[in-house]
């Protein structure tokens, strides 16, 4: 059985190489594929599409074209052009590998495979990418467009997501990758996971340069969405988190509260608009502001949203109030209230700066979690500076 399939990875070497050599979709990176380039976009095209990534790229490169740049830059500024592409650790741990590119190998990319695995954010993936498509080293790569062709290639219906199933396969390909031609084999592989042997709808088989050799294309998969949604197989992940907040936007001014999230956890060091555990009701949010002293001229819902992380969900509800006096200095002695929710609203304005909607669009790097409440920001026509 291993040895067949070995057999078969053999025979689809030549095929796919000379498919891709034919054609391929054109990408910055891959007609200058220097280690540096090809590092940010494989990083970049772990969480996003190409054609969403041309864009980061291209920005990415002009503001920090080296590695050096990428080391010292600051992290606001990398954060800003890190903002919507998301996994924000992403873009700490391209800061941090620098850093030590810079301090330990006299600030040029090692270009072995092994040496590549110590740096932060590079696993084995990332390291294979690299050291073959920029050094031309025998190291495979796999990702979830490999492992979909390859498990329909040989209709192996293991579950892709133990690390067991994607070792093995490694090691396969280890063993055929072409010596001569290692970063277009790959290439290859992933270019006809996204193209041809799509991950969503059916396969477009016919115009597959292995069909003739696939298991799953005999079985008749170009035609049955429900076993082109079956294989790969994937064993079911745990349900993810839910969590309830109430986002506010608070507006005094001109300017719209946001602050800085704690240095550890989900979305470390990143902007937020000041929140709450919890979806609270207008009503609810009428009383807190009664109580902490807080006077408003306007509160307005924004409505609900939800932003899915890997393993956490939130559901959010948004309110616009725009405040009078000094929200900051609030007088809290003054109010005749119960205590309890003051440190609440004493927290939430908290360390806060205030900013135009324009400053926090050009300088402050919102995760993408908030950019619906932006965007809803618009719409009831607040854009800053002007009464409603
Ligand atoms: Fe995928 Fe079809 Fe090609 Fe098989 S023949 S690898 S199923 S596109």
């Amino acid at each position: 059985m291993k040895e067949q399939r070995l057999e078969v990875f053999q025979d689809i070497v030549p095929l796919l190489c000379s498919w891709f050599e034919k054609d391929h979709r054109e990408m910055y990176w891959r007609s200058h594929p220097l280690p540096y380039y090809v590092w940010i976009s494989e990083i970049m095209l772990q969480q996003t599409r190409v054609e969403a990534v041309r864009g980061y790229f291209a920005q990415f490169i002009k503001e920090l074209p080296d590695i050096k740049s990428l080391a010292i830059v600051d992290t606001d500024k990398l954060m800003k052009l890190w903002e919507g592409l998301g996994y924000y650790n992403r873009a700490k741990n391209l800061k941090k590998a620098a850093n030590i590119i810079l301090e330990e190998y006299n600030g040029i990319m090692p270009s072995e495979y092994k040496e590549l695995l110590k740096l932060p954010g590079i696993g084995e993936y990332t390291a294979g990418a690299i050291a073959s498509i920029a050094f031309g080293q025998a190291e495979p790569v796999v990702d979830g467009n490999v492992l979909r062709v390859l498990m329909r290639l040989t209709e192996n219906h293991e579950d892709i997501l133990k690390e067991k199933v994607k070792r093995e396969l490694r090691e396969d390909l280890k063993k055929i990758i072409p010596e001569e031609k290692p970063g277009i084999f790959n290439q290859a592989l992933m270019e006809l996971g996204a193209v041809v042997c799509v991950p969503n709808g059916l396969p477009k088989c016919s115009k597959c340069p292995i069909k003739e050799l696939c298991q799953a294309k005999k079985q008749g998969i170009e035609t049955d969405v429900v076993y082109a949604q079956s294989l790969p197989f994937k064993a079911p992940k745990k349900e993810r988190k839910k969590e309830d907040w109430t986002v506010f936007l608070f507006e005094k001014d001109g300017k719209i509260a946001v602050g800085k999230r704690g240095e550890k956890g989900l979305l470390a060091n990143m902007w937020e608009f000041p929140m709450l555990s919890g979806c609270l009701k207008k009503s609810e949010v009428e009383l807190l502001l009664y109580e902490a002293g807080l006077s408003f001229e306007k509160l307005e819902p924004l409505g609900k949203a939800k932003h899915i992380f890997s393993h956490i969900e939130w559901h959010m509800t948004g309110y616009f109030i725009r405040l009078r006096g000094n929200p900051i200095v609030a007088e809290w002695a003054d109010y005749p209230m119960e205590r309890e929710l003051m440190p609440v609203l004493e927290d939430l304005l908290k360390d806060r700066c205030w900013e135009t909607p324009k400053m926090i669009e050009r300088e402050y790097s919102l995760p993408s979690a908030f950019h619906v409440y932006k965007e809803l920001l618009k719409k009831i026509g607040y854009t800053g500076g002007q009464k409603n």
